[in-house]
């Protein structure tokens, strides 16, 4: 007997996220200081000044639980984006939203669909709940829509959009979305994940939470992890119509936001600046590393969000590999079957200079 054996059928088939490599664990391994870590799509700018305060504040009352409801928070959201309080459910990082969502709405012999090469994270959670996954090939590395809407049947409970997605970062505008949410039927729920949006430029920015009013069966999802610098909090939201939220509040696990993340991103929602400094930082550097790109003959697919994603046209593990030794870390992508690719996320301009004088070197480029 194996304890594989007695776990659920879908888990069985599971392997586990990989993600980015902590700076701390290639010190280790290598014995090497001074590493950039480029791999995991945070804020190159560090923890919030905002959110420090806001955290200090906090540090008295961790004997307590926190607020299970997040009162506080979702008031400042609601204020921020025009929404009521009843639209609003707080994640433990918007992965937490994902898998609500998939809890809520799928289980056992329901069909989820998704994009070839979306967020690794719809698959495991389909897979998770013995759901059946309907990933559809991608067109140019995005996800071809019109497929989506022929693979609908009537197993179909949910369909998960990354936008911009990761790993490719491709992107759909609102026209698009629009008119795909208009010829999903409607009791068939809709995640639009946008972890990224606040890279993408303002004139090109789906405004989703103004289609929450026409789709009943979208839900929006967001991060603080990304342009709001949270990633360690751990602390995201959904947006969708209150009885969706109603739902997702019976599933969720009670407590499932601590009190430092609650705090840290109410303070940080309306630290406008420091977002537009990350997503000023990310179009000036994003538009370096496609310049580099072109100088050398690189391929890579256009990104809008804080990162972009590099084919080496040859297995890229051992790029990978000898980037490391430069102290470098970034993306590898095979478990998204893109093993010549590199996800690179977008950092400080002293820190891309790093990474291009690491690939000239490597890759011998002239
Ligand atoms: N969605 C997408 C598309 C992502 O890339 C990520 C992070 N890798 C997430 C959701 C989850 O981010 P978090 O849980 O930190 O909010």
């Amino acid at each position: 007997m194996t304890f594989l054996q007695q776990a659920n059928t879908g888990v069985q088939a599971l392997s586990p996220y990989q993600a980015g490599k902590p700076i701390e664990e290639l010190e280790r391994e290598l014995g090497i200081s001074n590493i950039i870590k480029l791999a995991s799509n945070e804020n190159p700018f560090g923890f919030p000044e905002s959110a420090k305060k806001a955290i200090q504040n906090q540090l008295d009352n961790l004997t307590r639980y926190p607020d299970s409801n997040g009162f506080s928070l979702k008031a400042a959201i609601a204020e921020k984006f025009n929404l009521q309080p009843e639209q609003i459910t707080l994640g433990n990082g918007s992965n937490d939203l994902i898998e609500l969502i998939a809890h809520t709405f799928a289980t056992e012999g329901d069909e989820i669909i998704f994009s070839q090469y979306a967020f690794i994270v719809y698959p495991l959670i389909t897979k998770a709940i013995n759901a059946k996954a309907r990933e559809i090939p991608a067109k140019n590395w995005g996800h071809d829509l019109e497929a989506f809407l022929a693979a609908i049947n009537e197993k179909t409970k949910l369909i998960f959009i990354a936008n911009p997605n990761n790993p490719t970062g491709n992107f759909l505008t609102e026209a698009e979305i629009d008119s795909f949410l208009a010829k999903v039927p409607p009791h068939i729920v809709v995640a639009l994940d946008e972890a990224y949006t606040e890279f993408t430029a303002k004139e090109e920015r789906v405004n989703s939470l103004a289609l929450l009013k026409k789709y009943p069966n979208l839900v929006v999802s967001r991060s603080l992890s990304k342009a709001y610098g949270l990633a360690g909090l751990r602390i995201g939201f959904a947006v969708s119509n209150p009885e969706i939220a109603g739902l997702f509040n019976r599933v969720r696990q009670p407590f499932n936001v601590n009190s430092l993340a609650l705090a840290a991103a109410e303070a940080v929602l309306n630290d406008d600046d420091f977002v537009e400094k990350a997503a000023e930082n990310n179009r000036r550097e994003l538009k370096r590393y496609e310049e580099f790109c072109k100088k050398y003959g690189l391929q890579y697919i256009p990104s809008k969000g804080n990162f972009i994603t590099i084919d080496f046209q040859q297995p890229a593990a051992p790029v990978y590999d000898a980037l490391l030794h430069e102290g470098v870390i970034v993306r590898p992508i095979a478990g998204y079957g893109m093993p010549n690719h590199l996800r690179i996320s977008i950092g400080l301009p002293e820190e891309n200079r790093r990474l291009f004088d690491a690939l000239i070197k490597i890759l011998n480029l002239k």
